[in-house]
């Protein structure tokens, strides 16, 4: 008999851009066989290293626009000048199998998440300063001054949609912000809305039997 439920929970993690929420949530990947990433499809172009169907599903703006109209996400959003979206399939199936679904998605995108599915954990992953931020987009050097510009405005934006959140973790150090996302899963797993009815009723039943023998 399962005692709790075992369904998967969906996970957003939203951060500014360079905050380190990508290196994070590999981290917890590799540390937690119950999560799995889901992998967006993008309008943008791919950077270098990048991998078709591994980081992204890079598509051209029109076939993009296919898969809107086709009903195919979740969500998506237009971020910094692309589309970004989250494709419906699999998810669900990954949380039937009691997997953990992570979305790293920017705020828009969370915030229609939101309205549909309450009971998603939010989780907004922070940087120590933005000037570490700065250095470390700098370090990437993948963007042009006009984009780097663009990321920086919705950063603005971002930091200030912080309370829409249900946690935040700071991202100083990976492995203790890849523990603290853990801990997180961890404690939502052991919500009193979790346990299954039959489970208490096995307890109730018990306690009546406990209770004739102890008459
Ligand atoms: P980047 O271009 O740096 O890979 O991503 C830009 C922003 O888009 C990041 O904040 C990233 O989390 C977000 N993003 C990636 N995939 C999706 C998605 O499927 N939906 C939405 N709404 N945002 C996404």
């Amino acid at each position: 008999m399962n005692k709790l439920k075992t369904r998967g929970q969906l996970v957003v993690i939203s951060g500014p851009s360079g905050c380190g929420k990508d290196t994070v949530v590999k981290e917890v990947l590799k540390t937690n066989k119950d999560t799995w990433l889901s992998v967006s499809c993008t309008s943008r172009a791919p950077r270098p290293k990048e991998v078709d169907g591994k980081d992204y599903y890079f598509l051209t703006k029109e076939e993009f626009i296919e898969k809107i109209d086709k009903g195919n996400f979740l969500e998506f959003a237009e971020y910094a000048g692309n589309y970004y979206g989250t494709p419906k399939d699999v998810i669900e199936e990954k949380l039937e199998a009691g997997i953990d679904v992570i979305l790293v998605i920017e705020i828009q995108g969370a915030l229609k998440i939101k309205e549909k599915l309450d009971d998603t954990i939010f989780i907004f992953i922070l940087p120590p300063s933005m000037r570490e931020l700065k250095k470390r987009l700098d370090g990437r050097n993948t963007e042009t001054k006009e984009a780097m510009f663009k990321r920086f405005q919705s950063a603005y934006q971002e930091i200030n949609t912080v309370n829409k959140y249900n946690y935040v973790v700071i991202n100083d150090e990976v492995e203790e912000a890849c523990k603290k996302v853990n801990a997180i899963l961890i404690s939502e797993r052991s919500r009193v809305d979790r346990i299954e009815e039959t489970f208490l009723n096995s307890l109730e039943e018990e306690i009546h039997e406990i209770l004739v023998e102890l008459n």
